[in-house]
């Protein structure tokens, strides 16, 4: 299941910061993810809750961002985007296209409770 692989690897990702800054605690993770990589936002919520048992995320809100695809058309020279992933111009029906992004991946923000350091 290719959310499954998604979800899993920002876990990783995720405990690999944890190890690294001594964050004890996620509590909200927003993932950017491009729209060619077709995901479903719910499951990947879902599958979420059940990897990051155990580890710091636990019980953490994941929230997905889902971004367009933006691609070039080589036949009418324009850049557009679309919500789909269809590999064709949006404006003149080409399929001479190139695709700009939409295969992104990323933790865009979080929220985390750390050891309560006192910097004052
Ligand atoms: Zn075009």
């Amino acid at each position: 299941m290719y959310e499954f692989t998604l979800t899993n690897s920002v876990n990783d990702a995720l405990q690999r910061l944890c190890r690294q800054t001594g964050w004890k605690k996620v509590s909200r993770v927003m993932i950017k993810i491009g729209g060619m990589r077709k995901v479903n936002p719910e499951l990947m919520a879902f599958i979420f809750a059940a990897v990051s048992k155990d580890t710091p995320a636990e019980g953490a809100l994941l929230s997905v961002m889902l971004l367009p695809v933006t691609i070039r058309c080589h036949s009418c020279g324009k850049i557009s985007t679309r919500e789909d992933s269809a590999f064709s111009c949006p404006l003149c029906g080409s399929e001479n296209v190139q695709v700009l992004s939409g295969l992104e991946l990323s933790i865009e923000a979080l929220e985390v409770e750390s050891n309560s350091i006192n910097y004052e």
